[in-house]
């Protein structure tokens, strides 16, 4: 287990700078912020101790970027989230056992909970509901925020934890199915320059689904460009492309259906 956790080990070592460098902001982001969506408004926070109120503008701008250019490789890179849901899917006790049809279908719940994120940022104006309460020991603030804080905060945070939980029985439950930054990154990732895409080499022989942490394939809804299974397609149909320029992959064979169905690039 531990072996194939540390296969990608260049991935591992950028995994964990980053959770040294933002980890801590993803922390606050959810037992202390005190609006309805994190990691967002932090410009105008009151929590004075977060560090998002410094990194969150050129987060967001990179994170942008990184998109436009590798698509959703900030999950498989980056995001301290992504690799706290992988190691609680080391152990899950329902891997492989999802239906693809009821994957792809419980992926879209992504989307529902973007809506809602959007709905409350822009509508609602991001609404408080926790009285950012300050004291310089992280662990007591959480407890008085959790004493004060108006019960639906409270029911927003049993919710993340719960769906991260659910990695311990379905890998990766919360990125998979629930987190609307992911949801988001993956609809403006269509417009991405690079990423792994299946060539017309690819038998559907499913071996990378297996190999992935979230049971999907490259180019396919839900791949986070970590290119963990590349070694595992016998036929090496598996490549570092571009879905927007398929011209300049001289690899891709455009000539039959089964190709173009294998290269098109289907995220939604
Ligand atoms: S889906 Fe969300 S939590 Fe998971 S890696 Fe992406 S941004 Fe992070
Ligand atoms: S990409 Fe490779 S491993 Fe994946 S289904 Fe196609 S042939 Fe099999
Ligand atoms: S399909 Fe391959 S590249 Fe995409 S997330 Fe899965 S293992 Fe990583």
């Amino acid at each position: 287990m531990l072996k194939t956790f540390f296969s990608n080990w260049k991935r591992r070592i950028v995994q964990f700078i980053s959770l040294g460098l933002i980890g801590e902001w993803s922390f606050y982001g959810i037992f202390r912020c005190p609006f309805a969506v994190p990691y967002i408004g932090c410009g105008n926070c009151p929590v004075i101790q977060c560090p998002g109120r410094s990194l969150w503008l050129w987060s967001w701008i990179l994170i942008g970027g990184s998109v436009l250019v590798f698509g959703r490789a900030f999950c498989g890179w980056i995001c301290p989230g992504g690799l706290v849901s992988e190691i609680l899917s080391m152990g899950s006790f329902l891997k492989s056992k999802l239906k693809k049809r009821v994957s792809a279908g419980l992926a879209y719940g992504k989307y529902f909970v973007l809506v809602l994120a959007l709905y409350f940022f822009f509508l609602a104006q991001n609404p408080r509901w926790a009285i950012p309460i300050r004291t310089g020991d992280f662990f007591k603030s959480v407890g008085l925020t959790v004493e004060h804080a108006d019960p639906v905060w409270i029911y927003k945070i049993l919710f993340v934890l719960a769906a991260l939980g659910l990695s311990l029985a379905v890998p990766m439950f919360w990125c998979r199915f629930l987190c609307p930054t992911g949801g988001a990154i993956e609809i403006l990732s269509r417009f991405s320059l690079f990423g792994f895409l299946k060539n017309a080499r690819c038998s559907d022989c499913d071996q990378c689904r297996h190999r992935c942490h979230l049971e999907t394939r490259p180019s396919e809804i839900n791949c986070v460009q970590c290119g963990d299974c590349k070694e595992s397609c016998k036929p090496n149909a598996i490549e570092w492309k571009s879905p927007l320029a398929p011209w300049r992959n001289p690899d891709t064979n455009f000539g039959s259906g089964q190709a173009r169905s294998a290269n098109k690039p289907h995220f939604l």
